[in-house]
C-alpha cells in the first residue's frame, strides 16, 4: 500500500496492535457464545465481563449500567428511542441541539413521526448551546435532554456539567452522545450528573461495529432489539465477543493516556492552525478555540471547494475530511457549520482535519506546504 498521511481520526482510528492481540483469541480458538454453558462459552462470558468492569470503571459506573451495541448509531438509537418509549407517560417532550449527528437527529425525526415533540436547541458562534435556551425549553412535558458531550464536525465540547445541573434541578433525564469524548477526555457520569451516555470502538484505536450504551441503573429504557434476551434482556443478540474485548481494552489504554495524548494533539492542532493562519488568506476557523477537543480543526477556505479541496489532497496522499455530508459528489454545506452562522458558500470550503496518535510534526508540516499548494491551485 502506498504511504497515506491520516488526518481523519473523528471518522475512525485504526486498531491498536495490543487490542488486535487481546481480540485474537475470540475470534479463532476461543469462538465459543458467551451464553453456553461449556468452558469456551464460560470463557467468552468472562471476557465480555472484563470488558464490562473496564468501561464502568473508565466512566465511574457500575457494571450492570452497561449495555453492549454495534457501535455509536445504535446506542444512541437505544438511549433515545428506548427511553422515549419507556417513560411516555411522565411527557411527550424532548431537547436536543441543532448540531447533533444524524444518529440523533434522525432518531429524533422518528419518534416525531411517533407523536413526540422535539426541541432544537441553537448553538452560538463557537457552537456552545445556550443554557438559557435551554432552560426556557424545559416544560412539564420535558422527558429528556439529549445534547452532544462533543461535536464530531468543530470538536467544541458542550457544558456538560452545567446541562447536567439542570437536567437533575428539573428531574429530567440526560442522555449525552460522548462518541467523539470518550477516549479523548476524561468522563465521570456520577460527577457530570449523566444519566445516559454513547460511545463507539472504532472512535478510540478498538474495532468497528462494537460500542456501548451507560444507562443509570434507576433510569427506565425499552429494548429496541427483540430476541434472545442478552444484555439483561436490553439488547439481545449474540455477544460480539471479540467486540467487546477490543472496545474495552481500547477504552482502558485510552483511560490511561489520556494526559499525554492531548498534549501531543494539542501540539499539533497548535502547529497547523498557526502555520494556516500565518500561511493561507481568506480563512474562517470554526469550533471554540478553548474549550475543543485537542485533536480537532476546522477551517473554512474563502472560494474553495471542499470535494475538490479533499481530492487535490487525496492525490498527496492526504486523507481528510470536508465535514460535510457529501452525496454523489454534491457537497452539501454542514449543517453544524452553518448552525454556528456560517454562509452556505464559506460552509462547502470547509476542511476537518483530526490528528491522532500516530501523527508526527513532520507530518503536519507535510500538510499545511500540501495544503498551501492546493487552496492557491484551487483559486487561481
Ligand atoms: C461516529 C459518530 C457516531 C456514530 O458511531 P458509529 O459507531 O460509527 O455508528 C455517532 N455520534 C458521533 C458524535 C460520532 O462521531
Amino acid at each position: 500500500m502506498e504511504s497515506i498521511k491520516y488526518f481523519d481520526h473523528a471518522a475512525t482510528t485504526a486498531l491498536d496492535e495490543d487490542v488486535l492481540k487481546e481480540m485474537m483469541p475470540y475470534l479463532t480458538s476461543n469462538y465459543g457464545n458467551a451464553s453456553s454453558i461449556y468452558s469456551i462459552g464460560r470463557k467468552a462470558k468472562e471476557a465480555v465481563m472484563l470488558a464490562r468492569m473496564r468501561v464502568a470503571a473508565s466512566l465511574n459506573c457500575k457494571t450492570n449500567e452497561i449495555y453492549f451495541t454495534s457501535g455509536g448509531t445504535e446506542s444512541d438509537n437505544l438511549a433515545l428511542k428506548g427511553i422515549a418509549m419507556a417513560n411516555s407517560k411522565y411527557g411527550n417532550h424532548i431537547i436536543t441541539s441543532k448540531i447533533e449527528h444524524p444518529a440523533i437527529l434522525n432518531s429524533c425525526k422518528a419518534l416525531e413521526n411517533m407523536g413526540f415533540r422535539v426541541t432544537y436547541l441553537n448553538v452560538d458562534r463557537l457552537g456552545r448551546v445556550d443554557l438559557n435556551e435551554l432552560e426556557r425549553s424545559i416544560n412539564r412535558n420535558t422527558i429528556l435532554i439529549s445534547i452532544m458531550f462533543a461535536n464530531n464536525e468543530i470538536g467544541t465540547i458542550q457544558p456538560i456539567r452545567q446541562i447536567g445541573n439542570i437536567a437533575r434541578k428539573y428531574n429530567i433525564i440526560f442522555h449525552t452522545d460522548s462518541v467523539q469524548a470518550v477516549g479523548n477526555l476524561n468522563i465521570n457520569v456520577n460527577d457530570l450528573k449523566i444519566d445516559a451516555l454513547s460511545m463507539s470502538g472504532h472512535k478510540f484505536y478498538g474495532p468497528k461495529g462494537v460500542g456501548a450504551l451507560y444507562v443509570r441503573e434507576n433510569i427506565n429504557f425499552n429494548r429496541v432489539m427483540d430476541g434472545g434476551h442478552q444484555e439483561k434482556d436490553k439488547r439481545s443478540g449474540t455477544e460480539n465477543t471479540a467486540g467487546i474485548v477490543g472496545l474495552g481494552k481500547a477504552i482502558e489504554n485510552a483511560t490511561k493516556n489520556l494526559i499525554s495524548y492531548n498534549e501531543n494533539l494539542k501540539a499539533l492542532s497548535n502547529f497547523y492552525i498557526t502555520e494556516v493562519s500565518k500561511r493561507i488568506t481568506n480563512i474562517r476557523i470554526n469550533g471554540d478555540m478553548d474549550n475543543k477537543l485537542s485533536g480537532n480543526n476546522n477551517i473554512c477556505f474563502a472560494g474553495v471547494d471542499g470535494s475538490k479541496l479533499l481530492y487535490e489532497l487525496d492525490k498527496r496522499g492526504i486523507c481528510a475530511s470536508s465535514g460535510s455530508a457529501c452525496s454523489a459528489g454534491l457537497i452539501n454545506p454542514s449543517h453544524v457549520l452553518l448552525a454556528i452562522g456560517v454562509s452556505s458558500n464559506l460552509a462547502r470550503g470547509s476542511l476537518r482535519v483530526t490528528f491522532g496518535k500516530e501523527n508526527t510534526i513532520e507530518d503536519v508540516k507535510y500538510l499545511v506546504d500540501s495544503l498551501e499548494e492546493v487552496v492557491n491551485k484551487i483559486r487561481h
